[in-house]
């Protein structure tokens, strides 16, 4: 099938089915609580990216809210790949995800017998749509629980601070913590200072992103020292570089923080060596094969 042309096929839990074959229940606890959690996978031509990692930050966010899948990560691998190739994704991803399923309700766990509800649908990008150089950022607290580190289909906050960030012309939200950083309302965020790379620590504050990790082993390898502590908000507005990372945008340079230029403006030369190191790690286009 040409790519994202004609009708999709989508997971519904172990079965792929069209659009209009999905019914989802009016009481599934995603739909009243966000009780669940997700994950976006990259396909880069034609290939997921990292999918290992994503899948199983989906069982640990899953098993972080007590909640068994039905079948393994295995099983689960072999349907996103299914769904990627029935669906003919070149560049594009698949999102999936998985609540606590359907029941009457109450807040509490529903009894034995209500299994989770798994859905996956893949994205693809369109052509010619060139990613912005540069993005800006707005300062915006962070409101979020003190479980971040989990994929939780509660993104309530992150949300409030996408949109307040976006009213101010801004592409993505910086969020803050009484003035420390944490990371962005979608993205995990990184600051240059003197050669040196900040960025917050994994922990229960930030999600432990897939892109972080790998901009992590890039530096590992380009020998770029990396400080992982949280850095004040006071303090990124004269940081030489920032960036953000995130499975839909990469590494993203940053050019503004709250209207206020950062270096030049431009993507700074660490920001490029990791782009250009993270880029060589990308799965090779299906044409160059
Ligand atoms: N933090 C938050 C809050 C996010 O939603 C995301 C996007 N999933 C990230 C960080 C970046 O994570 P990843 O690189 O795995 O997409």
């Amino acid at each position: 099938m040409k790519e994202g042309s004609g009708m999709s096929t989508y997971l519904l839990n172990d079965r792929f089915v069209k659009e209009d074959e999905i019914t989802v229940s009016i009481e599934d606890r995603g739909y009243y609580f966000g009780d669940g959690v997700y994950e976006v996978i990259r396909v880069y031509g034609g290939i997921l990216f990292t999918a290992d990692e994503h899948i199983g930050r989906l069982y640990e966010s899953a098993s972080k809210i007590r909640m068994d899948l039905p079948y393994g990560e295995e099983e689960m691998k072999a349907k996103i790949e299914q769904l990627v190739k029935d669906n003919g994704i070149i560049e594009g991803h698949v999102y999936v995800q998985a609540t606590r399923g359907a029941a009457p309700r109450v807040h509490q766990f529903p009894g034995e017998g209500v299994v989770p509800v798994i859905t996956g649908y893949t994205k693809a990008y369109g052509q010619g749509a060139e990613p912005a150089e540069t993005v800006s950022l707005k300062s915006v607290e962070d409101i979020r629980w003190m479980r971040c580190d989990i994929k939780s289909l509660n993104l309530l906050a992150n949300v409030l601070a996408k949109q307040e960030a976006h009213e101010h012309g801004c592409y993505e939200a910086l969020l803050h913590r009484g003035g420390t950083v944490t990371e962005g309302s979608s993205s995990n965020v990184f600051g240059v200072k003197d050669g040196v790379i900040h960025t917050h620590p994994v922990s229960n504050f930030i999600l432990n992103g897939i892109t972080r990790r790998v901009v992590m082993e890039c530096c590992e390898e380009l020998g770029q020292p990396v400080h992982e502590q949280p850095m004040a908000l006071e303090d990124v507005y004269t940081m030489d570089e920032f960036f953000m990372t995130s499975t839909t945008n990469g590494i993203a340079p940053v050019s503004a923080i709250d209207g206020r230029q950062i270096g030049d403006g431009r993507p700074g030369p660490v920001t490029k060596a990791l782009m250009a190191a993270f880029d060589k790690k990308l799965p090779a286009p299906v044409a160059s094969k």
